[in-house]
């Protein structure tokens, strides 16, 4: 039994997951991180991957002993601070994977087959005068992934299916069939997609920078599903706008929800506004695991999926 407003809620949580929240507790709720804590007793914080939560806050709640973050990047968590405080907390790993994974194949055949324009092309009327250019198959090509983890293994094995070569890198091999390249560079070498499902934060910032990307060339496509922070944009938008690759499938930014405007007028890029998660069915699991955390904490048993 989770106490009565025990719980601080921070950060704006979508319609299916605040219903999932009240039917199982009753929380006080601060939209704004950056505003002060509503006055309480707090033991437990619940929140969303993509909400940042500042130091500042937190320090104004003598009593937290526990973060359960909706998500699985925690790179908006200041760990330094959990860590001194001895603040526990929990992601919610595994039961997005279906829907990141949906999405980037989706957003790959958006890319390679140019899906959102061929679209307005059939749309406007164009049709009529020309036919549509000749795109790309994904058969046959080598999908190098950047982080071969429980998101990145999972997309492996459904790329599978159509006929790719898999190849990854990451701070180390893994017991895995497919090849190990030790550095970004090496894997885009080879690849002719390069699918990001790396985790954000400190150790990967820019990770995908000009020399990467140059390795990828201008046959080469890129898709992160990951975080913006693992690649150096600027670098990637001279390189879309040079043709240095052929094109790239972005559904994180660096500044989100601001978008860097250099995307918009591009034909080489396809936009997606941070939906990697974003199914009714994932969200309600993800919320659902995240109130289970709380119940285990409150019930003095282990978290269920902890930040280690
Ligand atoms: P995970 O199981 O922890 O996998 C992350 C993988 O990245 C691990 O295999 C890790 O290697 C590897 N890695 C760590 N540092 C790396 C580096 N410098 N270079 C290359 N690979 C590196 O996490 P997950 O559940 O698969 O999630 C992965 C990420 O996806 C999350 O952190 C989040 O940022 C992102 N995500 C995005 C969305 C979205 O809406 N677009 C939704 C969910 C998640 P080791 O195994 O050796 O540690």
């Amino acid at each position: 039994m989770i106490p009565v407003n025990s719980v601080l809620q921070v950060g704006s949580f979508p319609e299916v997951m605040q219903a999932e929240i009240n039917r199982s507790l009753k929380t006080v709720q601060l939209i704004n991180p950056h505003e002060p804590a509503p006055a309480g007793s707090y033991e437990a914080i619940l929140t969303r991957s993509n909400t940042p939560i500042p130091e500042s806050l937190l320090r104004q709640i003598p009593n937290l002993k526990v973060i359960a973050c909706c998500g699985v990047g925690y790179d908006n968590l200041p760990l330094d601070y959990l860590k001194a405080h001895r603040i526990q907390a929990s992601t919610t790993p595994g039961v997005l994977n279906d829907a990141v994974c949906e999405l980037g194949i989706g957003l790959l055949f958006a890319l390679l087959r140019r899906l959102p324009a061929a679209d307005l092309f059939a749309r406007s009327g164009e049709w009529q005068a020309q036919a549509f250019p000749i795109t790309t198959t994904l058969a046959g090509k080598t999908v190098g992934i950047v982080g071969l983890g429980r998101i990145g293994q999972d997309l492996a094995k459904r790329l599978e299916a159509f006929g790719v070569t898999i190849a990854y890198t990451g701070p180390s091999a893994k017991q895995s069939s497919y090849a190990f390249y030790k550095s970004a560079v090496a894997l885009a070498e080879v690849a002719d997609v390069l699918i990001l499902t790396c985790p954000g934060g400190p150790e990967t910032e820019r990770m995908i920078d000009a020399n990467v990307l140059n390795a990828l060339g201008p046959k080469g496509y890129l898709v992160n599903i990951a975080r913006g922070s693992v690649i150096d944009e600027s670098a990637l938008i001279s390189a879309l706008q040079q043709n240095r690759i052929a094109g790239a499938a972005l559904d994180v930014f660096e500044n989100e929800p601001q978008l860097n405007s250099a995307f918009i007028p591009l034909h080489n890029v396809v936009l997606s506004p941070h939906i990697g998660s974003a199914t009714r069915e994932t969200r309600q699991a993800m919320t659902r695991l995240a109130i289970d955390n709380l119940e285990a904490f409150f019930n003095h048993r282990p978290l269920l999926t902890p930040i280690h």
